[in-house]
C-alpha cells in the first residue's frame, strides 16, 4: 500500500531550467507527507511558509529554502502537494529533485499536474488547457484571454447552453412518449424559438472564441497576385529580411514561399503564391491548384495589384471562390503616385519598395487579429473547441428541420448529439486518448 502510494506520487522541477534566484520543486500525492518527514525532517505547516533545511535520504544537506504544504483537497492538483522552493541553480534543482525520486516519488510526465487537477474535478478541461497557453501566451491580449478562460468564462458559457440543452431535451423526450400530445409540443413555435436562441448564442460564443484563436494561433495569410506586382518584395518588408527571391523577371517565384513574422508577438503565417496566369502548362496548373487551397484556407487573402495598371488581376476566377472579402492593396505608388493609406472604400495604397503604407497596412492586420480592440470579451480557444462550436452548430440547424417535420425522436437525437459535442469542450464526455494528447503538449512541472 505504502508502495502504491509512492508510485503514484509524483516530482518535477517546476522552474524553467538554468539559473535563477530560485527554484521550485514540485510534488505531488500521497506519499508527500512521508517525503515531507525526509527531507525536511517534519511535515510542515499546512499552506504556511517553513524555512528549512533540505537534506538527502542520507542526512546530507542540499540546500536551505521554504517549504509549502498543502493538503489534499485544498491544492492545485487536489492531491497532498509539497513546494520545495530552493536556490535555483541546475545542481541544486537536480539534487532536490533525486532526494523526492529516493524517497519514493517519480518524474512526473509533461503537464501531469495539470491532468491530477483535471481528473480531481480542480478544473475541467478548458481551463486546463487554458493553462498551457496562459504559459504560451505571446502577447498581454493573448495573456488576457487564456486567463479568462482559466478563470472559467468559457466553460462557464459552454455549461449554460449545456444546461439549456438538457432542459429542451427533457422536455421533448418527455413528450415522445405521449403521441398526441407530441404534435402540439412542436406546433407552438416555442421549441424551435429556444433552438434559434440556442444558436445565436453559439454563433456569439463562436466568435469570441474564434478571436483567442486567432491570438494564439496567429492569422493566415495568403498573398496573391501577377506575377512582377510586388509579392515577394511585400513578404520582405513585412519580415523584414530576404526571404523570397525578388527580381524583376516576370514568374520567378515558382512555388509557394512560407513565411512566418511576428506582429506585436503575434505570429503571421504568411504564403507567396506564385504568380498566376490562365496556362496550359501543367507545371503551373499544379501551382494554381495549390494556390486555390491555401486561399481557401486562408483567414486572410491580400490581393496585390500594380498601381500604375490595377485591372490585371489574374486570380479573378479564384477570387469569386472565396468565402471571405480579400483585402485589395495597390503597390508601387512610388511610380504612380497614389497618396498611402487604406480608402474608404477599403483600398489600401502603399510601396513595398520605400516602405511608405506598410504601417498602415500593419494597423490593419492587427486590427483583422483583434490586437488593436480590447479584448475584454474574448477567451482562449483552441482549434477543437471551435470545432466543437461548429458541431453543435450543425446539430442544432439539423434539429430545426426536424421540428418542421414534427420529427420528435430525431430531433431528440441532434439535440443529444449538440450537448455530447459542447461537453467535449469542457471535458465532461472526452475520450482518454484525446487528454493524453492535450496534456502531453503542456511543460514540466505544471
Ligand atoms: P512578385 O513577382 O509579385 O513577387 O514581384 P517582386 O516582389 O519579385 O517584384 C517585382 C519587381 O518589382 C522587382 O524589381 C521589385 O524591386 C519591383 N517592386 C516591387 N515593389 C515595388 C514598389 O513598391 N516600387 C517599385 N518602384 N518597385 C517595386
Ligand atoms: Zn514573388
Amino acid at each position: 500500500d505504502e508502495l502504491e502510494a509512492a508510485l503514484d506520487t509524483i516530482a518535477a522541477i517546476a522552474t524553467p531550467l538554468g539559473r535563477g534566484g530560485i527554484g521550485v520543486v514540485r510534488v505531488s500525492g500521497s506519499a508527500v507527507p512521508q517525503i515531507a518527514q525526509k527531507l525536511l525532517g517534519k511535515t510542515p505547516p499546512p499552506r504556511q511558509a517553513l524555512y528549512s533545511d533540505f537534506r538527502a535520504g542520507n542526512g546530507e544537506l542540499l540546500d536551505q529554502g521554504i517549504a509549502l504544504f498543502f493538503p489534499a483537497p485544498h491544492s492545485f492538483t487536489g492531491e497532498h502537494v509539497l513546494e520545495l522552493q530552493g536556490h535555483g541553480g541546475l545542481v541544486v534543482m537536480d539534487q532536490l529533485l533525486q532526494a523526492t525520486l529516493e524517497c519514493g516519488a517519480r518524474v512526473a510526465r509533461p503537464g501531469e499536474f495539470s491532468e491530477r487537477a483535471f481528473l480531481n474535478g480542480k478544473l475541467d478541461l478548458a481551463q486546463a488547457e487554458a493553462i498551457a497557453d496562459l504559459i504560451d501566451s505571446a502577447s498581454v491580449q493573448a495573456a488576457r484571454c487564456a486567463l479568462r478562460s482559466l478563470q472559467g468564462v468559457f466553460s462557464q458559457h459552454i455549461n449554460e447552453l449545456v444546461q439549456l440543452l438538457i432542459e429542451l431535451r427533457t422536455y421533448i423526450e418527455a413528450g415522445i412518449d405521449f403521441v398526441e400530445e407530441e404534435i402540439d409540443l412542436l406546433s407552438d413555435g416555442m421549441v424551435a424559438q429556444k433552438i434559434n436562441a440556442l444558436l445565436q448564442q453559439i454563433e456569439l460564443i463562436f466568435s469570441q472564441a474564434q478571436q483567442g484563436f486567432l491570438l494564439k494561433e496567429g492569422m493566415h495569410l495568403v498573398l496573391v497576385g501577377a506575377p512582377n506586382v510586388g509579392k515577394s518584395s511585400l513578404l520582405n518588408r513585412l519580415a523584414g529580411r530576404e526571404t523570397a527571391i525578388v527580381t524583376p523577371i516576370a514568374g520567378t517565384t515558382r512555388d509557394l514561399v512560407r513565411d512566418q513574422i511576428l506582429l506585436d508577438g503575434m505570429p503571421l503565417h504568411i504564403i507567396d503564391t506564385a504568380g498566376l496566369r490562365e496556362t496550359e502548362d501543367i507545371v503551373e496548373k499544379q501551382g494554381i491548384e495549390r494556390t486555390r487551397r491555401v486561399m481557401s484556407e486562408a483567414d486572410l487573402v491580400i490581393v496585390l495589384l500594380d498601381d500604375r495598371h490595377p485591372e490585371d488581376v489574374a486570380e479573378t476566377e479564384l477570387l469569386q471562390q472565396l468565402k471571405i472579402k480579400p483585402l485589395l492593396v495597390r503597390n508601387k505608388i512610388d511610380l504612380s503616385g497614389h497618396a498611402a493609406g487604406l480608402t474608404p472604400e477599403g483600398v489600401l495604397y502603399l510601396s513595398a519598395k520605400t516602405g511608405e503604407g506598410i504601417a498602415e497596412l500593419k494597423d490593419y492586420l492587427r486590427r483583422q487579429m483583434g490586437l488593436s480592440v480590447q479584448s475584454e470579451g474574448h477567451f482562449m480557444a483552441r482549434r477543437r473547441h471551435l470545432t466543437a462550436l461548429s458541431t453543435a452548430k450543425e446539430a442544432l440547424n439539423n434539429s430545426l428541420n426536424y421540428v418542421q417535420l414534427r420529427h420528435s425522436e430525431l430531433l431528440a437525437e441532434e439535440l443529444r448529439l449538440a450537448q455530447l459535442a459542447l461537453s467535449e469542450i469542457t471535458g465532461a464526455f472526452t475520450a482518454d486518448d484525446l487528454l493524453g494528447e492535450i496534456f502531453s503538449s503542456f511543460c514540466i512541472g505544471k
